[in-house]
């Protein structure tokens, strides 16, 4: 299952593919995550992708596919993946298509005021990294962090006029991606106005429309395959609640399968990895 989903900043795309990617055993592919990460990391292409990121533009392709095909590259899933705010333009879906085919394309489409009110309504705690909203999600005190006590504040990039400055630019970029999926008959239009469980139920729905087969795994809760292999689902950083993703990294030391390619996820924590991983790649 390859699936690309397509959606405007704010639409609670992350949140959706985390749970496709639970689901249904996938790689989640989130070009945020790798951006947060290499800016953290202070790789090289980090450094270059901040600078960008700090004024809300958007990062250049040759920087996104580069830490996009990085990451493919350095993990396989058995099952797919879900790649989650990529591609953002006509560009990157065409080089996508040069290192993989993709099956479904899903487009998340919300009204544009909706989305404003939920970006700049929402408040960050400054010791614990919490969310908020003022309206959806309230703190018991305003400006308070309800678990530290820390303070809450509006991200640069929740500010309104970068806000507007990405959806204008979500939607000329994207206009021209839908058409080519369109054209193609992979495109599904999912209504994205309502709670996060009733945008998966119809995501689901498009996913079993395709796939009629997966129609079992798509009800009902969750079935956490015993056997799945650790390395199919690198621990991204993200929204990520699922309790899953710390079992994984607690057993990462015991599962020599997975070793080589959960090593390379420990990249991000240089110096903090000593585990008894297999012999180091090259490079890679
Ligand atoms: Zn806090």
């Amino acid at each position: 299952m390859r699936l690309v989903l397509l959606g405007p900043p704010s639409a609670g795309k992350g949140t959706q593919a985390s749970m496709l990617s639970t689901r249904f055993d996938l790689l989640h592919l989130a070009t945020g995550d790798l951006l947060r990460e290499a800016v953290a990391n202070g790789s090289s292409l980090g450094k270059k992708a901040k600078k960008y990121m700090d004024t809300g533009a958007l990062v250049p392709d040759a920087i996104v596919i580069g830490l996009l095909e990085g990451k493919m590259k350095s993990t396989q899933s058995q099952t797919g993946f879900v790649l989650d705010g990529f591609p953002r333009n006509l560009d990157q879906a065409k080089q996508l298509e040069e290192f993989t085919d993709i099956d479904l394309v899903l487009s998340i489409e919300v009204n544009p005021g909706l989305l404003l009110e939920r970006a700049t309504g929402r408040r960050v705690c400054r010791t614990c990294g919490a969310v908020y909203h003022l309206r959806f999600n309230p703190p018991k005190a305003p400006g308070v962090c309800d678990k530290d006590g820390g303070e809450l504040y509006l991200r640069d990039d929740d500010n309104e006029e970068v806000v507007k400055k990405r959806l204008r630019t979500y939607e000329e970029q994207t206009k021209p991606i839908i058409q080519h999926y369109e054209s193609t008959g992979k495109l599904k239009r999912i209504e994205g106005d309502g709670s996060i469980d009733e945008v998966q139920n119809r995501l689901l729905a498009a996913i079993v429309e395709q796939w009629p087969q997966l129609d079992g795994l798509a009800h009902g809760p969750i079935h956490k395959k015993a056997a799945a292999p650790a390395s199919s689902r690198p621990a991204m950083q993200g929204p990520r609640p699922q309790a899953q993703a710390q079992g994984q990294r607690q057993q990462g030391g015991q599962q020599q399968g997975g070793g080589r390619r959960r090593k390379r996820h420990r990249g991000r924590h240089r110096g903090r990895y000593n585990g008894p991983g297999p012999r180091q790649q090259g490079n890679n």
